[in-house]
């Protein structure tokens, strides 16, 4: 595990999600009081309707996540093996057989959550993001994992 990946994946949420509902909100204020009723009148027409939590999308997406998470974890087992030791998580949580795929399983379920809590609130483009993010920057974690270069004790 890099540390990095988990404050870029934060980073990217914070600046790109949470920024443009705000926005939108000043903008919205800002229009004259007659503005929501003819809002009201043209919103069930443009807004596209909900889908299912568990559709296509997000099956896949989730076997995604917990694919990056797998090779998280090879990646992590094989530079320890190499001598390299981990610096965001403690060794015995690190060496543990059940443990760390444990810390694995809870990184991918609490990205599932977050993807639920933003298909709840209706952020339904954000919700596929948090799952394309994870994949993206676990993955190259995994990558930069294979990269390091050996160190013998
Ligand atoms: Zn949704």
């Amino acid at each position: 595990m890099v540390p990095r990946k988990f404050f870029f994946a934060v980073m990217l949420l914070v600046g790109w999600g949470w920024s443009s509902p705000i926005s939108k909100a000043q903008v919205a204020n800002s229009e004259t009081p007659s503005s929501p009723s003819a809002t009201a009148d043209a919103a069930p027409n443009t807004k596209p309707p909900a889908h299912k939590f568990w559709d296509r999308e997000n099956a896949w997406l989730f076997t995604g996540v917990a694919v990056s998470r797998a090779l998280d974890y090879t990646s992590t087992r094989n530079f320890l093996a190499r001598g390299r030791t981990e610096v965001l998580i403690p060794d015995d949580v690190v060496n543990s057989q059940a443990g760390f795929p444990a810390l694995e399983a809870a990184g991918a379920a609490t990205s599932v959550g977050i993807s639920y809590i933003m298909h709840h609130y209706g952020h339904h483009k954000l919700e596929r993001w948090v799952s394309i993010v994870h994949i993206g920057v676990t993955t190259f974690g995994a990558a930069h994992n294979h990269a390091l270069e050996s160190k013998q004790p």
